[in-house]
């Protein structure tokens, strides 16, 4: 689809009309296959980045040299953007260096991608090159390393933590035996890793389809503790993918990273620090972290507003799916479920009494206030949110009496 219209047809088009052949490759080509919506879509050429920089010039589009010396250049098409990457291949020197030259080669650029699975290129006209079998791997659910294991994740140890993404997203059943003994057997080499590039891979790993059981095979070969540290709750995680199916709800990373590892604030601290969590993703994991607890269908529905009162649709939704998966309960449990809806339901209305309406009944401002205001909104919450005049003004009467 992507492939015959929109802008990145056009790209290619323009590209194939200029100075080399240029192919979309890796993940694009890897998701269409199965019928899956493509992350970005990159593509690779056989044109130098000077002679790609022109001819997209031409055709009116921006480029910006993204990584001039590694040949990638980020091309703009009706507002995205396409990262157009000069083929590659390896030239051994002295047989252990290899030194990286721009090359005319598919099958070489390939090898030098890590899983046979993302290492396969689509020709404009639809014509798949599969040079290592990734097609059958994808469709047999099986990731494979391009080469020794051993000695490609030596050349970048992220690919250990990629294999484990992409088992976890694309895979059945159990993780290929000779990568899953590379990676562990290279472990220590995650250690060398950047947080950028450790936290990408991490936080596209919990929000796979099989990312609990798959993380319960990392922390089985001792992989996850010096990743995230802590107990990881893979089952719950595991659960939890399983209702967001049933529920037709999307995978966020905060709250798959609450339900995986966060049952109290130093959880949440030591995963803000481990995968430089945002501001905003940590506060949302601190916050589901702290109020999952206590809701529970057993408890009744108005317990469960008042976590939705003060969280908000968000939040209250968060903390009603971690508690569900961490309940033990099956992912298809009605009274859990209909917990987990209540948002959709009923929206909780604002708390109508204000500091004023105290002063106007002989209150005076200070911390004497605050505290009352409190206790009239925990009277107001346990009264169900009533929104007559007359039931309000009887809770103010109720405080202001018992003074
Ligand atoms: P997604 O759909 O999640 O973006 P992707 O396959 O596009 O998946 P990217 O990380 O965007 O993954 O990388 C694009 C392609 O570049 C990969 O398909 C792979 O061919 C190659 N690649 C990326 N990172 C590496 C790496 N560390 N080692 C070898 N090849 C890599
Ligand atoms: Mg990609």
């Amino acid at each position: 689809d992507w492939l015959s219209r929109g802008p990145a047809a056009r790209l290619l088009a323009v590209l194939n009309a200029g100075p080399g052949e240029a192919r979309p490759v890796g993940g694009a080509v890897r998701n269409a296959l199965i019928g899956m919506a493509p992350g970005d879509i990159d593509i690779a050429t056989s044109a130098v980045p000077e002679a790609v920089v022109s001819a997209v010039k031409a055709a009116g589009f921006k480029s910006v040299p993204t990584g001039i010396t590694h040949g990638t250049v980020t091309v703009v098409v009706e507002g995205r953007g396409f990262e157009v990457t000069t083929l590659r291949e390896d030239i051994e020197t002295d047989g252990r260096r290899a030194v990286v030259r721009f090359g005319h080669d598919w099958k070489a650029d390939a090898s030098r991608r890590d899983f046979t699975v993302n290492a396969m290129s689509l020709t404009r006209d639809g014509v798949l090159h599969d040079y290592f079998g990734g097609e059958a791997d994808l469709r047999a659910g099986r990731i494979r390393f391009i080469g020794d294991p051993i000695q490609r994740i030596r050349e970048d140890r992220l690919r250990i933590l990629r294999f484990f993404r992409f088992h976890a997203t694309y895979a059945a059943g159990e993780p290929d035996a000779a990568a899953l003994a590379a990676c562990i057997a290279e472990r220590q080499g995650l250690a060398e890793l950047s947080r950028e590039r450790l936290r990408m891979e991490i936080m596209k790993l919990v929000i796979a389809g099989r990312a609990g059981e798959t993380l319960q095979v990392m922390a089985d070969a001792g992989l996850l503790g010096p990743l995230i540290g802590g107990v990881p709750f893979c089952r719950d995680l595991s659960r939890l993918a399983e209702i967001e199916r049933l529920m037709e709800l999307p995978a966020e990373a905060p709250r798959r990273l609450a339900a995986l590892a966060v049952l109290v604030r130093e959880d949440a601290d030591r995963l803000r620090d481990r995968l430089s969590l945002s501001n905003e993703e940590y506060r949302r994991l601190d916050g589901i972290g702290h109020g999952w607890h206590g809701l529970d269908p057993a408890h009744g529905e108005l317990a469960a507003k008042a976590v939705l009162f003060a969280a908000g649709p968000r939040g209250y939704r968060d903390r009603a799916l971690v508690a569900f998966a961490r309940s033990g309960a099956p992912p298809d449990d009605t009274a859990w479920r209909q917990l987990a809806t209540l948002a959709e339901r009923w929206k909780a209305p604002a708390f109508p009494i204000s500091g004023n309406d105290l002063v106007a009944r002989g209150f005076t401002a200070g911390p004497e206030l605050g505290a009352a205001l409190a206790a009239l909104r925990a009277a107001w919450i346990a009264a169900d949110f009533p929104t007559s005049n007359s039931v309000i003004s009887g809770l103010i009467s109720q405080l202001t009496t018992g003074r």
